[in-house]
């Protein structure tokens, strides 16, 4: 029999709740985490809640992460949060999602920036890529992919991070890509990682899925190889959503 897998399930709550909704949320949350087993958890709240977040959490399992961060350490940069502004409250850290990318202009050399940053300042980067629709059904699917994990990842040698998969196509549209679609393309990623870092590390990388996420497709995501966690969107806010979608990855 194969070997049971530890799957990393993460919710990225975007620019939702507000201090209150948030406290509330993980507070709900927190009441299911007894049953969460190995699943490495993981909430990653608006920056103006992560603090507040941090002490609800404390003495449970789950692991909270911000949704951004700046590569430069301090300074004049109104409206940024530097990695060490960061490093003392989370664990994890967000870069490149395809909204940064699209409304903020991010380049690969910005998400490169910032993932060494945070690497640097003992965060672990969840770096996102993902095609969009009109690149998939051009075929660019990979040629993007090879391009946003190479740029990224260019000069960086830790394997200390996770990819998430995101085509853009089945974010926030009810979409989700077939679970034999995405591990595909995960398996593409896994051989692109494994030429550009040494295989050992590369094998250590956890490539989490995300694009409409819910409780009723994790379990057939999570059930292909390539597939060892799930970067959830708009079901991370539905807290019997995202306690069923940890139960099930347990
Ligand atoms: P979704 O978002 O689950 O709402 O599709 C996923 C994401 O953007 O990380």
């Amino acid at each position: 029999m194969a070997e049971k897998r530890n799957f990393t399930i993460a919710g990225n709550w975007k620019m939702n709740t507000t201090l209150n909704e948030a406290v509330d949320l993980v507070n709900k949350i927190r009441s299911g985490a007894a049953d969460f087993g190995r699943v490495e958890t993981i909430v990653c709240p608006p920056f103006i809640s992560l603090s507040k977040v941090k002490e609800l959490l404390e003495g449970t399992s789950i692991q909270l992460g911000a949704q951004d961060v700046f590569y430069e350490e301090k300074g004049a940069f109104t409206g940024e949060i530097s990695p060490g502004m960061l490093s003392s409250l989370c664990r994890y850290v967000i870069i490149g999602h395809s909204e940064r990318r699209t409304y903020f202009h991010e380049t690969d050399d910005v998400v490169n920036r910032k993932v060494k940053a945070a690497i640097r300042h003992g965060l672990k980067p969840i770096m996102c890529v993902g095609e969009n629709l009109d690149e998939k059904d051009a075929g660019a699917t990979e040629s993007i992919i090879n391009r946003q994990i190479s740029l990224g990842l260019s000069g960086i040698e830790s394997a200390d991070l996770l990819i998430a998969y995101e085509p853009i196509w089945a974010i926030g549209t009810g979409r989700a890509a077939t679970s034999a679609y995405a591990n595909q393309v995960m398996n593409y990623i896994r051989e692109l990682l494994c030429k550009i870092l040494h295989t050992g590390k590369a094998l250590r990388i956890p490539l989490l899925y995300g694009g409409s996420v819910n409780a009723e497709n994790i379990t057939d995501l999570l059930s292909q190889n390539d597939i060892d966690g799930a970067l959830v969107g708009g079901a991370s806010l539905k807290p019997d959503q995202f306690l069923s979608i940890i139960r099930q990855a347990n």
